[in-house]
Order: structure tokens, then C-alpha cells, then sequence
């Protein structure tokens, strides 16, 4: 594969997929500057699953062995009845998806997994990521690419790509006055120490209840130090976690190990 880039590529947004992007120019050896909004990288999320396929892609780039050493072992997974419990289907035997598919299944905090794409691309190249920038706009100049933030400032690129997210900055500009639109789909998520899960859910640890218009999975993260719950639902109304009223799910969890959002 060959590349006509003079310079750095510009990437916006220090996410997943902005990271993943930066790790795989930087394989093939094109200088990247990733530009983020956030002041630091916190501890932020809940489980992510990585499915062989993703696997595949991370374990080209390096990181794959790392990754399933934090996930831990695969467990097998159960489907049920959010009416009844009952057992609607059972997922393959976690040790096929390496003999089928190349890579393990796992599933691992989404932390975990970005600060592992931090650590490579930085490995790569310390000065590669720039965090507190919000990019503002962005204009072709000549064969360049210009990107401007919040604070002034401007880089100039070979290429930009826009990885900031479902409200992206980078495709309103680019593709105009699209903004995000609001579904009505929710994820309510909670991460619970395992010490405090309930034996129950103990001996079948990894169950996606589905019943109509809602679904709930838990599985254990970190080697089974952390159950992860996701609860998906529709709700008519936006942002119930913005404000502080009795019924904003937030106020489900009171240690502040969970959050919400329409992510
Ligand atoms: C804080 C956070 C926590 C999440 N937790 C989970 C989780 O627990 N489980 C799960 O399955 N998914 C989670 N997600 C969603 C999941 O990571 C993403 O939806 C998916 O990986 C797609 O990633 P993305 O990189 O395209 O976008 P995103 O993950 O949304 O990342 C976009 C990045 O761009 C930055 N950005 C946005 N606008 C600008 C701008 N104008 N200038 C500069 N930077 C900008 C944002 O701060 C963010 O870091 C989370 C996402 C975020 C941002």
C-alpha cells in the first residue's frame, strides 16, 4: 500500500475509533496528530464487547494479546425470556471462536481498552495526541487541510478525519447543519463490584434478558472483579440524567459507579 501524504493526518477526537484510526496510519507509517476536546483521559465507561472480527483487526495493530489478557476468560453466554427467564438460546462453546474465527471473544472495560490504544499510539510517537482542543471548523487550503479550534489555534494537514463522535463538529462543517437526532434509545449502565452481586447471578453470570422494547445483559469484566449491567429501553423524553429530579436513573446507584446516557 502507498500514501501521497506530505504531511501529519489530522484526527479529531481521542475516542475508540479516532485512536484505532491513529494505530493503523501509524502501522503503515504515516505521522498522525490526534486532536481532543477532554482536558485528561479519565476512567470513564462500562463493558465493551470486542467480537472476533474487532479482535482480528486489534491483534494486527499489536494490542489484540494485551487486550484479551485484561479481558480474562470468555464465559458462555445465555439468551433468556425478560418475561420468564427462560433459556430462548445458548451462545457457542467461548473456545470455537478461536479455531473458527482466528481471535478470542471478550469482553473488556471500555477503559481498559482505550487507555491500551493511548499507550500504543503514544509508544509510537509521544507528541502524537493533543488533548484540551476543541476543533471549531475546518477549510481546505491548497492541497492542505486546515483545522481550527476553540482556543484560536490551527493545524494544517495532509488529510483530516472526523472521529468525534455521534455529534460530530468534523461532519457538521464538512457535510452541514446535520446534527444529531435523538431515537429514544437509552442505555442505562452500571458496573457493581463482584463481592456484592447476588449468588444467583453469580452461578450464571452472563445472561442478555431481551423482552419487547427493552433488554438487559450482565457480564463480568476483569477477570470477574466487576459485574457489567446494560439496560437498553425507549423513553420518549431526552436526557433524564441531565437534571436532578427523583426520577433521573442516575440516582439509581448512589457510590457514583454508575451513568447514564443515550450512547
Ligand atoms: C466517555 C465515553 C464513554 C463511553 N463508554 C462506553 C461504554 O462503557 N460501553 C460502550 O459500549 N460504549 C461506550 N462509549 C461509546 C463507544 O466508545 C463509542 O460509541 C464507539 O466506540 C464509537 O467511538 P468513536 O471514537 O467513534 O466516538 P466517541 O467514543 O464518541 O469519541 C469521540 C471523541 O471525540 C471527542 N470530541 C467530540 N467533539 C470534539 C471536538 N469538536 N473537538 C475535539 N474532540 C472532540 C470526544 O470528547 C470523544 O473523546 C463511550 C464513549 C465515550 C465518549
Amino acid at each position: 500500500m502507498t500514501f501521497n501524504l506530505d504531511g501529519p493526518v489530522a484526527i479529531i477526537g481521542a475516542g475508540i475509533g479516532g485512536l484505532t484510526a491513529a494505530l493503523s496510519l501509524q502501522h503503515f507509517g504515516v505521522p498522525v496528530r490526534v486532536f481532543e476536546q477532554a482536558q485528561a483521559f479519565r476512567e470513564v465507561g462500562a463493558g465493551v464487547t470486542i467480537t472476533p472480527n474487532a479482535m482480528n483487526a486489534l491483534n494486527f495493530l499489536g494490542i489484540g494479546p494485551a487486550l484479551a489478557e485484561q479481558a480474562g476468560e470468555t464465559l458462555q453466554y445465555f439468551v433468556r425470556s425478560a418475561a420468564d427467564s427462560r433459556e430462548l438460546e445458548r451462545g457457542p462453546d467461548p473456545g470455537s471462536f478461536v479455531t473458527e474465527f482466528g481471535a478470542p471473544y471478550c469482553n473488556l472495560h471500555r477503559a481498559d481498552l482505550h487507555g491500551t490504544l493511548v499507550g500504543a499510539v503514544c509508544r509510537n510517537d509521544p507528541d502524537a495526541i493533543t488533548l484540551g482542543l476543541r476543533l471549531d471548523d475546518v477549510e481546505q487550503d491548497g492541497d492542505n487541510v486546515v483545522a481550527r479550534f476553540s482556543d484560536r489555534s490551527a493545524f494544517a494537514a495532509s488529510a483530516l478525519v472526523g472521529a468525534d463522535g455521534g455529534a460530530s463538529a468534523v461532519r457538521n462543517v464538512v457535510f452541514g447543519g446535520q446534527t444529531a437526532s435523538y431515537t429514544g434509545h437509552v442505555a442505562l449502565r452500571a458496573l457493581v463490584p463482584y463481592t456484592r452481586v447476588p449468588p444467583a447471578i453469580i452461578e450464571d453470570p452472563y445472561v442478555l434478558y431481551v423482552g419487547a422494547g427493552r433488554s438487559l445483559i450482565h457480564y463480568p469484566l476483569r477477570s470477574q472483579a466487576t459485574m457489567n449491567l446494560l439496560g437498553a429501553c425507549l423513553m420518549t423524553s431526552r436526557s433524564p440524567c441531565e437534571n436532578s429530579s427523583p426520577q433521573c436513573p442516575r440516582r439509581i446507584c448512589s457510590n457514583g459507579a454508575c451513568e447514564t446516557g443515550s450512547r
